[in-house]
């Protein structure tokens, strides 16, 4: 396995790699939830890629981009196990130079949801996920869909801008208990976690409703909102059910739906969703 610090250095690699090649873009701390996609990648290509960069431009000024979990030993151990080729996990300064000033606006699709409440953070998303696919050139790129939103960013940008890339959404990986893998998890006391089922419990009910007839959003909307608020640990940002192609608020659920939602368990900020 190469671990590649450089923008130089990935492009030699890349002239002398097998193709296909896969990619796996990630911010490191991996858990399976990554290593699943890395898994896949493996299996579809003749050569896997991943790359690790804790991407401050996706961070806003009050977030955790300097207590971001990082572990880039064990990070390096997981994937050479997994038989990955290639680590791609330059500084900060390799990405973003001095008198670096190009970003990607994203449109619409961005606008909502995790964009409304966190401003900026998909045209940090979209910059750097539009460098890494022009930088490594993947024939197939993976990304999950614990993150529906980005899935929808990064399939645009992916079109818009010719970058040619197949963009391949793998299914959210949980923990036993429903709670859907983060590298964010790590934050959460004892207490927290237990009291951050309610995610996913949320999600289920929604689901459950659903199935036995209900259609009026508002109505789920606020079921979800109950059951979540039943613990004083959770505040919500956001319970989202919506067209699950352009994010557009639904009313009444009359096509597939994304139902996403962002809570604050304490100081930890979790994001989870299903589509229906
Ligand atoms: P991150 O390191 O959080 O930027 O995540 C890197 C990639 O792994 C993104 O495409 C995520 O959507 C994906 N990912 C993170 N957590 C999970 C999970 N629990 N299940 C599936 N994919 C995930």
């Amino acid at each position: 396995m190469q671990v590649i610090e450089s923008v130089a250095a990935f492009r030699q690699a890349y002239a002398e790699a097998e193709k296909p090649l896969g990619l796996v873009p990630t911010m490191g701390f991996l858990h399976e939830g990554h290593m699943t996609l890395v898994r896949r990648a493996r299996a579809e290509n003749a050569t896997a890629a991943v790359s690790i960069f804790v991407n401050p431009t996706q961070f806003g000024p009050s977030e955790d981009f300097a207590t971001y979990p990082r572990d880039m030993d064990s990070d390096l151990a997981k994937l050479r196990e997994a038989g990955v080729d290639l680590v791609l996990a330059p500084p900060v300064e390799e990405v973003y130079p001095p008198g670096f000033d190009t970003y990607i606006d994203v449109g619409r699709i961005g606008e909502r949801l995790e964009g409304e409440h966190r401003a900026g953070h998909f045209r940090g998303v979209a910059t750097v996920v539009c460098k890494l696919l022009t930088i490594v050139r993947p024939n197939r790129a993976y990304f999950g869909q614990k993150d529906a939103q980005q899935c929808l960013v990064v399939k645009r940008l992916n079109d818009d801008l010719n970058l040619g890339s197949e963009i391949v959404i793998c299914p959210t990986v949980r923990d036993t208990d429903g709670l859907a893998l983060s590298s964010r998890n790590v934050y959460l006391s004892a207490v927290e976690r237990e009291a951050a089922l309610s995610l996913y419990g949320s999600l289920n009910l929604a689901q459950d409703l659903h199935s036995r007839g209900e259609t009026d959003a508002s109505s789920i909307r606020q079921r979800m909102r109950r059951l979540i608020t039943e613990s004083p640990l959770a505040s919500i940002d956001y319970i989202s059910i919506a067209d699950a192609d352009n994010l557009t608020e639904l009313d009444i659920i009359d096509r597939p739906a994304l139902i996403s939602l962002a809570v604050r368990i304490g100081k930890t900020r979790l994001i989870d969703n299903v589509i229906i």
